[in-house]
């Protein structure tokens, strides 16, 4: 089974964001190192969410900023993990939209439910498969270290 390691401070961090931006969705980029079972994030970027007709149940990160974020990841070295974003008064599962969205095959895929403005359970979803055909998304443990 796959794991998602992450130190307490980002894990924090990322819950934090969506009790900011409650009632809407939060989202952002991982970035990390792969591990032999899972990616070690080192490092959350907030990004905006561009949706502005559901912005309470969807998120979209502008491709430019996202090419942002990459460029400035390989500048230190390191890859995008993932993405983060927040379910207002929803659970930390991926809907139908989500799955549909996602197309990094190898990232995972943070979910962190903000119940009444409060982080309540997160998950972390692994893309697995080879293609947009055969992908999946394959819960993982979340490992958060000091
Ligand atoms: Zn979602």
């Amino acid at each position: 089974m796959s794991e998602l390691h992450i130190s307490k401070t980002i894990f924090d961090t990322i819950r934090a964001h969506g009790e900011e931006t409650y009632p809407h969705e939060c989202c952002g980029v991982l970035l990390g190192h792969p591990t032999a079972n899972g990616w070690r994030i080192e490092a959350a970027m907030r990004a905006d969410n561009r949706r502005t007709d559901s912005a309470h149940n969807r998120y979209l990160i502008a491709p430019v900023e996202l090419v942002k974020i990459q460029r400035q990841a390989h500048q230190q070295g390191l890859d995008i993990a993932g993405f983060y974003h927040s379910h207002p008064d929803h659970p930390a599962q991926w809907s139908t939209t989500d799955f549909a969205e996602a197309h990094w095959i190898g990232c995972s895929y943070v979910i962190t439910e903000v119940a009444g403005g409060k982080a309540q359970v997160t998950n972390s979803f692994l893309l697995a498969g080879t293609t947009e055909e055969d992908k999946r998304f394959d819960t993982e443990t979340i490992s958060v270290t000091d």
